[in-house]
């Protein structure tokens, strides 16, 4: 471990990077210093949706806007010199962020009364570190809401105080369980942590978090500075290993979006974002009805037209390995410490230990379940495969290329090698960690985004 003192002798080299350039004086290891906070959060405030939390779910770094915002820069610093934090009193707006960004637990979102009855909420300031807030985002109740409005850290008295799930200073902080401090927009990003109090968005529950997290390197301040603490977050965009911080992706215009519980947040690095626009395309497939034809993968790999003969729904749990790998589709029966036939699914953020297809049992947390819809399909050799409704086209569908490649008439089936995979194997997929995998750019199926949401819908 490094001392203090150590990381505080890489005295950085100018910043060159624009959208890094505010915040050269908010890294953590740099001394703490009130004014740059509240000089960083009065900009912030001031620019949409103005609000240190929702603004996770709208990138601060917009270039276009630059001169515009050195323009704030310069009139906070006027209002600065007066010593007050410049805010137009009785604002309000609608939260960026939807309730069930800030719920750890599937199921009806804890009533928010703190949002108004046409979803506003009015925006606070305090007034001593000049963080604005919406009153619903930070848990502010209606009583509290006033002009002279101060955040739990800046009453605490501990100025500071840093996120520890990030390395920069400024923001809307709150109180953690373990009494230190996170960025409630951190504790939305990161898919573990838990409000204890949804309602009032504190104490903020870290301990859920897996230790890779910690270990995944954040591309953007592991050149800024030596000693990196912190919890990351991934690209949502298939296996895309890259990992940051949540401040600091906001911080550089990563685009992050609200997704389906429990991935609260669809986030997509800049290598994935020329292609975001294909990619969160959530294709709704119809479902499929018994007797209908359709072109389905046979166990020799190849396409071949065949009919749905059944249709069952089948509930997969959601889970997070100890190596930080997530899957989806793990059957309930591959839970060897539980009988959940009998018990039914274990309680959220429980440990398990998963059968896996390779014999072996692994350790993992359950997240949650989802439910999918399985069709039986016959091929006219005769013999059936249990396929889901994203192996499957109908025949208006178009076949992706891989597909038509494949695709292959009666007559050539009994030709094929018997080449054959185990539906268990094929159907089950994880999502490795990027310690296991450097650089590897996945091959972006839109399919495989939108089955979770797809099924999640169905089973709602
Ligand atoms: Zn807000
Ligand atoms: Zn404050
Ligand atoms: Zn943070
Ligand atoms: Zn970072
Ligand atoms: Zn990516």
């Amino acid at each position: 471990m490094m001392t203090v003192e150590e990381c505080e002798t890489k005295e950085e080299e100018p910043e060159t990077e624009e959208w890094a350039k505010p915040l050269v004086h908010l890294w953590q290891h740099r001394k703490p210093h009130l004014q740059y906070e509240r000089e960083y959060n009065t900009t912030a405030a001031q620019t949409a949706p103005h609000c240190a939390v929702c603004t996770l779910f709208m990138p601060y770094h917009q270039p276009e806007n630059l001169e515009e915002r050195r323009h704030d820069v310069l009139m906070s610093a006027a209002t600065e010199s007066q010593g007050s934090c410049s805010q137009e009193a009785g604002l309000r707006s609608r939260p960026l962020i939807p309730e069930i960004c800030f719920a750890y637990q599937e199921g009806p979102c804890p009533l928010n009364t703190l949002l108004e009855e046409d979803g506003s909420s009015p925006l606070v300031a305090c007034n001593s570190c000049c963080v604005q807030v919406h009153a619903s985002c930070y848990g502010v109740a209606v009583h509290d809401v006033s002009p002279v409005w101060t955040c739990d850290r800046c009453v605490s008295g501990d100025f500071a105080a840093g996120c520890c799930l990030c390395n920069l200073r400024g923001g809307a902080l709150k109180r953690t369980s373990d009494d230190r401090w996170a960025h409630v927009m951190c504790a939305v990003g990161l898919p573990e942590v838990k409000f204890i109090d949804v309602v009032k968005r504190a104490p903020i529950d870290i301990s859920a978090i897996p230790v890779q997290r910690y270990k995944l390197k954040c591309i953007y301040c592991r050149n800024r500075i030596k000693k990196l603490s912190g919890a990351c977050i991934q690209c949502s965009c298939g296996r895309c290993p890259t990992s940051f911080h949540v401040t600091c992706a906001h911080a550089a215009g990563v685009p992050m979006e609200p997704d389906d519980w429990p991935y609260v947040v669809f986030i997509t690095c800049h290598r994935h974002q020329s292609r975001s626009s294909s990619s969160k395309v959530k294709v709704s497939k119809s479902e499929l009805e018994v007797g209908q034809t359709v072109i389905s993968k046979h166990k020799n790999l190849r396409y071949y037209s065949s009919r749905v003969t059944q249709v069952t729904a089948q509930t997969f749990y959601e889970v997070m390995f100890d190596d930080g790998s997530f899957s989806n589709d793990t059957f309930p029966e591959d839970i060897v410490s539980r009988d959940c036939a009998q018990l039914g699914p274990p309680e959220v953020g429980e440990a398990v230990q998963v059968k896996w297809p390779d014999g072996l049992f692994y350790g993992a947390k359950y997240l949650g379940s989802n439910t999918s819809y399985m069709y039986q399909v016959e091929f006219e050799d005769g013999s059936q495969v249990l396929a889901k409704r994203e192996d499957i086209y109908t025949l208006d569908e178009d076949l992706p290329k891989k597909v038509k490649g494949r695709l292959s008439t009666a007559s050539s089936m009994r030709f094929q090698d018997a080449f054959f995979t185990t539906q268990g194997e094929r159907k089950r997929r994880r999502t490795p960690n990027s310690r296991f995998q450097t650089d590897y750019i996945a091959h972006i199926s839109p399919r495989t985004f939108a089955r979770i949401s797809e099924t999640r819908s169905k089973a709602n």
